[in-house]
Parts: structure tokens; C-alpha cells; sequence
């Protein structure tokens, strides 16, 4: 399939990109979907119960992606289970993978981010053996447990609230003075004996031979130290945009991620950006829809130039 053109690339399987390909043929275009493993559904891929989704009854991340895609086969969507590593501009972009090269007049890129990781002592050394990304994956391993998570944003928090139903205890320790979440997570968190926060903290060191068995905590402001005894660590100190396929010539804000114009366009003409990788993403799974429907719309009304 390598070296065939289409109208529209769609580049990323998780929601964004999803909707993106579904508005696209939609509009009656060719598409080309770019799913890396061909497995879609990004970070929320294990999210059980998605908050904020509009939808009859509770929908998981894993069950909305795979709708989406069922129904993109059905509009004529062709799904390429690759990665793309390079867009070239011009006329037609050259999207190129490790599995080939493909044409596009116009891009889509959805590429999102990827989770945040520590860089402490121990964090890397107990990857997947407790320190952890995903407590609907692994909560269910802490029944009784103490565990602490890292973070003070709504992915930490929802994530502390599902580990509430399964851990003792849910140490929450996160850098600033207040956490920068929902109001709904941050009043169930605090009228609750179950979750210890710890304000204006950081973990400086993962402790543990064979899996974790604390951390050692930093209060920012004093200097002082404490360890806090802990069987699993989850970890959801931002984001890390997955922007490296995309040129210098596309900018970027301070932190990686692309900016655009207010169509999400990128400063490579016909490229467009969308979702968790793009500056100013407001996080929340409607926006990166919003956007994505607003992007392919305007893409697919440029093939009819
Ligand atoms: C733990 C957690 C829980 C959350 N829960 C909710 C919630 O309940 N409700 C809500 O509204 N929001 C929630 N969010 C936020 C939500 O996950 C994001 O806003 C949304 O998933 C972003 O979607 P995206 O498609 O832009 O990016 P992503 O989900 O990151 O998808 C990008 C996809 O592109 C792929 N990719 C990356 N690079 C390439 C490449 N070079 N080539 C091809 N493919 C590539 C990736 O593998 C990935 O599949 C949660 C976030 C987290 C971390």
C-alpha cells in the first residue's frame, strides 16, 4: 500500500485523530488513517469510565476507540497500521515510516502525548514493578496497599479516585499549593480520610530492591525530608507532546508543543494539528473532537479547491 496517495492523512489512532478520519470521509474525501500498531485509542486506551464523554450511560476509552474505528472501515477509511516519522510540505506531503511512503494534499496530525515520567533515582530501575502509569490497569494489585501518586491535575486525581476503591491509603503528592483539577475530584479527594496530600512536595528518590517500596518525599519549602512506605507509585506529572515527526519549520511553545492558527492549522501550509499536541489543548476529550471535526471539515473543503 506504500506510495499510494489520498486526499486526506489522518496521523494518530487515538480520539482526535479517530474523529478527525471519521469527519473527513464524512465529507466524501480519500483517507488515509496512520495507526501505530494499528492499535487506536491513545491515553485513554485504559481510562474504564470516561468523564465528561456525552453518551447515554458510562463509555471506556477502549470501547469509544473501537466504535470509531469499526465505523471509519465502514465510511472507506483505509487504516495503515504504521507510525509516520516525517511530514514533508508542498503540493502533496510525503509521509514516510518505517513500513513506506505515502502522498497527502492535506494532513492531519493527532499524534498526542505521552505521560510524563520521573527522573529520580529508582524511577526507571522499577518500571512496571510498581511504579506505574495506569491505576485502572494495575489498581487492582494494591488491594489493601498503600500507594502513592504523583501529580496534582485531573489525570492524577481521577486516577487516585479509582485507586481509593481498591488501596488502604492513596498518599497524593504534588508540587504545587493547590491542585489544578476539577473541582468535583478535588472535593471528593479531600473530604476523605482514605487520601493523604501532600502539598508542595516532590518525590526525589524511588525506594525498593524488587518492586517499590516507598518514596522519599520533599517538602519544597522547608527542604526537609520524609519517606512514605508504599507498595505502587502512579505516576501523572504532565504531558510530553509527540511532535518529532513534524520539522523545525512548525513551531513549537516552550514546553514541545505545536502551535496553530486558530483553524489548527500549522505554519506547514495543508498541515493541521489537533488534540494533546498542540499548545493550547484544552485536555478534555470533547475538545480534542471539537477541534478535530473543525480541522478535517477545513481539509477536506481545501481538496475541492
Ligand atoms: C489517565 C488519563 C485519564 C483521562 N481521562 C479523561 C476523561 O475521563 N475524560 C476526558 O475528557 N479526558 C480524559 N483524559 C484526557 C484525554 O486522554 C486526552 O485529552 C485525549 O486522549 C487526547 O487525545 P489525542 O487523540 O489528542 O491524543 P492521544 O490520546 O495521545 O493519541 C495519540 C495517538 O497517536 C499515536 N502516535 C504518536 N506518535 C505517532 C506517530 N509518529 N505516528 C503514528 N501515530 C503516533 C499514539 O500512539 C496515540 O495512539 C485523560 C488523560 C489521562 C492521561
Amino acid at each position: 500500500m506504500s506510495g499510494t496517495s489520498f486526499d486526506i492523512a489522518v496521523i494518530g489512532g487515538g480520539i482526535a485523530g479517530l474523529t478527525a478520519a471519521h469527519h473527513a470521509a464524512l465529507a466524501g474525501v480519500s483517507v488515509a488513517h496512520f495507526v501505530e500498531d494499528g492499535l487506536p485509542g491513545g491515553l485513554v486506551m485504559n481510562v474504564g469510565a470516561l468523564d465528561g464523554w456525552p453518551a447515554a450511560g458510562p463509555v471506556g476509552g477502549a470501547e469509544l476507540a473501537a466504535g470509531l474505528l469499526a465505523q471509519n472501515e465502514e465510511l472507506g477509511v483505509t487504516l495503515v497500521p504504521s507510525r509516520i516519522d516525517t511530514v514533508a510540505g508542498g503540493a502533496l506531503k510525503t509521509l514516510s515510516g518505517p513500513d513506506g511512503a505515502w502522498r497527502a494534499r492535506q494532513v492531519i496530525v493527532a499524534t498526542g502525548a505521552a505521560l510524563g515520567t520521573l527522573d529520580v533515582p529508582g524511577a526507571a530501575r522499577l518500571a512496571g514493578r510498581g511504579v506505574s502509569h495506569c491505576a485502572w490497569c494495575d489498581g487492582g494489585l494494591y488491594r489493601d496497599a498503600e500507594v502513592v501518586v504523583a501529580g496534582g491535575g485531573d489525570a492524577a486525581l481521577s486516577e487516585a479516585i479509582h485507586l481509593g476503591q481498591f488501596a488502604r491509603a492513596v498518599t497524593i503528592v504534588t508540587r504545587g499549593e493547590t491542585f489544578r483539577a476539577r473541582r468535583r475530584y478535588v472535593s471528593q479527594v479531600a473530604g476523605d480520610e482514605r487520601f493523604r496530600l501532600r502539598w508542595a512536595s516532590e518525590i526525589v528518590e524511588v525506594l525498593g530492591g524488587d518492586g517499590v517500596e516507598g518514596v522519599r518525599v520533599r517538602d519544597r519549602e522547608a527542604g526537609s525530608e520524609e519517606v512514605v512506605a508504599c507498595r505502587g507509585l502512579f505516576v501523572f506529572v504532565g504531558l510530553v507532546p509527540n511532535a518529532g515527526l513534524l520539522g523545525p519549520e512548525v513551531a513549537r511553545d516552550a514546553s514541545g508543543f505545536v502551535v496553530t492558527d486558530a483553524a489548527f492549522e500549522t505554519a506547514l501550509p495543508g498541515v493541521f494539528a489537533v488534540g494533546a499536541m498542540r499548545a493550547g489543548y484544552g485536555g478534555r476529550l470533547t475538545q480534542g473532537v471539537a477541534e478535530a471535526t473543525s480541522a478535517a471539515e477545513r481539509a477536506a473543503a481545501r481538496c475541492d479547491d
